[in-house]
């Protein structure tokens, strides 16, 4: 099995079939993975797939726990306070952690358990085919030969472009988004994350990703919803002042958000933006997963989450089938994934309520929708 693509979604996927007996290799474009990227979250489902796959106590070891999202507005008036993870009654912690770091401890397992050159980096795939019984992938002066394929190459596949060349430009929200991250005192007990609103729907989130690391992402509407114009990437740098303008009057008592941003090494800007769900992800020996299947706003901490969820689905549908196991991995993935990429948006454009009533509905509806509570207890 070839997969394209070694990010989060990628690395997972390559464990989960070697789990169910198949020999994986993963092609990665950049020449050299370095952990990239800043906090993400992995929801308790998730977690609950990288401890089915041995890797909860190394998990638990580079992420914090969340035990509560607290929502506030711009002077630090808590409005809602919602328990997550163990302490919301799921199965498995969520947890908040440093992409790159998540990607390096999947990047070992990986080297670990299926060799050192399971990985090939440098290596783009720039086309393929297939006929009923093998995909040929073209990457640069060579082409390799695979039973099948997973595109698991990200908002930009490659993959995807080729089974779907009239997908249309990326969905914009309107809002840019900056991230950083910095050495800051821990608040509130140092497992929650504050998401807090202003005037304008300007809204600052932040959570403990390290004892003293503190991510946070700014999210400012600054147009209407529409296709994106120019290109989202993810490692585009932005500058403090630019989003500090539009949270100089806010005071949220202990974190101190001036310090925050001002303090942080590395700030990236990124629109916030998604696709429409597809009819069909792949054909024949082909499919897609995470980012490169359904892309979503990065809100609700599902991003990462749901592909993790695709790899073990992957897996465990392709050692019953294969390799016909593609198409009922799509069949289960599909719907349950466009459910998640509705329920962003729909979050995303709720999101001036400010009463404590409307906030518990929201996130329960959230909840509801993206089949979180379903892991519950
Ligand atoms: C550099 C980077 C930084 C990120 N930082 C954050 C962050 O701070 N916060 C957040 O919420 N999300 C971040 N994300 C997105 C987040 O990782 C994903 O939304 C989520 O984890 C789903 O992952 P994925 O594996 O589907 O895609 P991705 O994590 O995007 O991984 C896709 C991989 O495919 C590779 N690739 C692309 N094209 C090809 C090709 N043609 N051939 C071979 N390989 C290819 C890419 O280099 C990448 O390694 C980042 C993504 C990247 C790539």
């Amino acid at each position: 099995m070839l997969i394209a693509g070694a990010g989060i979604g990628g690395l997972t996927a390559a464990l989960t079939l070697h789990a169910a007996g198949f020999e994986a290799t993963v092609i990665e474009a950049v020449r050299e993975l370095r952990p990239l990227g800043l906090g993400i979250n992995l929801l308790p489902h998730a977690v609950g797939e990288l401890t089915a796959l041995g890797l909860g106590d190394d998990l638990a070891r580079i992420s914090v726990a969340t035990a509560e999202n607290v929502y506030c507005d711009q002077s630090g008036k808590v409005l809602f306070t919602e328990e997550r993870g163990l302490a919301g009654g799921y199965r498995w912690p969520q947890y908040s952690v440093h992409r790159g770091r998540l990607q390096s401890l999947l990047l070992a397992a990986v080297h670990d358990r299926l060799g050192p050159h399971a990985v090939r980096t440098g290596t783009r795939l720039l086309d393929f085919e297939q006929d009923a019984d093998a995909v040929r992938v073209r990457v640069p002066g060579a082409e390799i030969e695979a039973a099948a394929l997973v595109g698991a190459d990200g908002l930009h596949s490659a993959v995807r472009a080729r089974l779907h060349p009239d997908q249309g430009p990326l969905l914009w929200s309107g809002v840019r988004m900056w991230r950083g991250a910095a050495e800051a005192r821990p608040f509130l007990g140092g497992r929650s994350s504050v998401i807090a609103r202003g005037a304008g729907n300007v809204e600052l989130v932040a959570y403990p990703i390290g004892p003293s690391l503190i991510n946070w992402v700014a999210l400012v509407p600054v147009a209407e919803p529409g296709p994106l114009p120019g290109d989202a990437n993810w490692n585009t740098p932005g500058r403090a002042e630019e989003v500090l303008e539009h949270f100089g009057s806010w005071d949220l008592g202990r974190l101190d958000l001036p310090a925050l941003i001002g303090n942080s090494p590395t700030i990236l800007e990124y629109p916030m933006v998604d696709r429409d769900p597809l009819p069909t992800w792949g054909e024949g020996r082909v499919t897609l997963l995470g980012d490169a299947a359904h892309p979503m706003y990065p809100v609700g901490a599902n991003g990462a989450s749901q592909a993790i969820v695709d790899a073990r689905v992957l897996a465990e549908q392709l050692a019953l089938d294969f390799p016909r196991g593609l198409a009922a991995y799509e069949k289960a993935r599909r719907e349950a994934t466009a459910a998640v990429v509705a329920a962003n948006r729909e979050m995303q454009r709720t999101g001036d309520a400010r009463s404590p009533e409307e906030l518990a509905r929201i996130t329960a509806t959230y909840r509801r929708a993206t089949r979180a509570d379903h892991h519950q207890h």
